[in-house]
């Protein structure tokens, strides 16, 4: 920390695919950026690790297309959803992308850690292991975080500050606690669990993903780097508890209930670590959490996981925050006026996601009630055009 310097135009806290989005884009226009990660990279990270074929767009645009192509994932040509008893409708990647478009499955510490590589590249100050540990602010405007890294604090101040820390959107919750308007949610239980970890010789097909439902959840297989199979699944935080906690228990004893997952996962073998992140709920947070601060990826609208775009929209919302701040820097620069920012990125915003988010959220209830769900299979399985229609829904407004 020592060698970087006070003064930013922008400061990013998270170094995922939102934040390191946001400052690549903002790096590449010329902004001084500040993107701090509490962690080291690269690192394992809970998630299904089904790259949907528009992110490659985006890799496109940030310069990290090769070195993702490299790491050498697994192309998948469609998403396959089973019920519990084994029923199966398949919605191909390329209704999402251009023809024969694949998505990518490639495990998180690969490319959060290609990223990380390239913001620092496009010229952003890139801290690892650095958390933030609190707020700056300025006549009730934030200007700026302090943070904490091996043992000493420092503060940097900044135009714009981003929160960029995912679900447990740390800046806005800060914002929040001051506000007194963040304490139900903070000690309200939560009611699901999510679980993933890599494994060897699970059967399932290596250029699908496969979702797979069950009683109070669903969970997705599907093939990363090195030929492993990423297993991520999500249970009521009650069978958790009935299995002790214990993971493989949850997946024998759960998610093996789905008749497909009984197949593809029977004669698997756990390769890493099981990772494991209480999940409170899903759906839009506030964007502009406070004067001086706006919301990225995850920290702005956590989307249901089983329609794969939770990291689309990481990068699509970082790359609209760094367009509405380019806007408008030589404005922040010269008087320091804010409400122009967040009035376009708020509208901004809900045009590029509030109808998705508002069809994910009629899934989800479909998705967590078997018997809903093996109607819904059994309807889209009927009609391709009506299961296109819906797949695509849950993408672009
Ligand atoms: C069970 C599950 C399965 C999923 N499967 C998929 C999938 O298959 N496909 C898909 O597209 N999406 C999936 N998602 C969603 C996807 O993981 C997220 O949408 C995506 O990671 C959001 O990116 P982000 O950059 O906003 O946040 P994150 O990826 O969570 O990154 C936030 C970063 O901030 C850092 N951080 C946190 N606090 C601090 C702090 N105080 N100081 C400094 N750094 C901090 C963290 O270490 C982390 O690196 C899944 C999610 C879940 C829960």
């Amino acid at each position: 920390m020592s060698g970087a310097p006070n003064i930013y135009d922008v400061v990013i806290v998270g170094g995922g695919p939102a934040g390191a989005s946001a400052a690549i884009h903002l790096s590449k226009h010329g902004a001084r950026v500040l993107l701090a990660e509490q962690k080291r990279f690269p690192r394992e990270k809970l998630c299904g690790e089904f790259i949907s074929p528009e992110c490659l767009e985006h890799f496109e645009r940030l310069g990290v297309m090769q070195r993702m192509i490299e790491a050498g994932g697994a192309g998948l040509t469609e998403t396959v959803f089973y019920s519990r008893s084994g029923k199966c409708v398949s919605v191909p990647s390329d209704w999402f992308g251009s023809a024969g478009a694949c998505a990518l499955g490639l495990s998180r510490a690969e490319m959060d850690a290609r990223l990380l590589e390239r913001a620092r590249e496009a010229g952003a100050f890139v801290l690892e292991e650095a958390t933030s540990s609190g707020l700056l602010m300025k006549a009730g405007r934030v200007c700026g975080v302090r943070l904490k890294q091996n043992g000493g604090s420092r503060e940097f101040s900044s135009l714009i500050t981003i929160d960029a820390t995912g679900r447990s959107r740390q800046l806005a919750r800060r914002v929040e606690r001051e506000e007194g308007s963040g304490r139900s949610a903070i000690i309200r239980r939560a009611p699901l669990v999510a679980f993933k970890a890599h494994l060897e010789n699970a059967r399932g097909d290596s250029r699908h993903c496969e979702i797979y439902f069950y009683r109070h959840g669903y969970g997705g297989l599907s093939r990363v780097e090195n030929g492993l199979s990423n297993l991520c699944f999500i249970a009521s935080a009650r069978d958790v508890r009935e299995c002790g906690g214990d993971a493989e228990r949850v997946m024998r004893e759960v998610v093996m209930k789905n008749r497909r997952a009984s197949e593809t996962l029977r004669e698997s073998r756990v390769h890493s670590e099981w990772l494991a992140v209480a999940l409170e709920g899903f759906g839009r947070r506030r964007v502009v959490p406070a004067g001086g601060l706006l919301a990225v990826g995850d920290a702005a609208s956590f989307i249901d996981p089983f329609t794969g775009s939770g990291m689309l929209m990481a990068l699509e919302s970082g790359e609209l925050a760094a367009q509405s701040v380019m806007r408008h820097l030589p404005t922040l620069r010269s008087n320091g006026s804010f409400d122009e920012l967040a009035r376009e990125y708020r509208a901004r915003y809900d045009q590029a996601f509030k109808n998705r988010l508002r069809v994910c959220a009629l899934m989800r209830r479909a998705a967590f009630v078997p018997r809903f769900a093996e109607t819904l299979i059994l309807a889209l399985k009927a009609s391709s055009r009506a299961r296109k229609r819906l797949a695509r829904s849950t993408r672009k407004s």
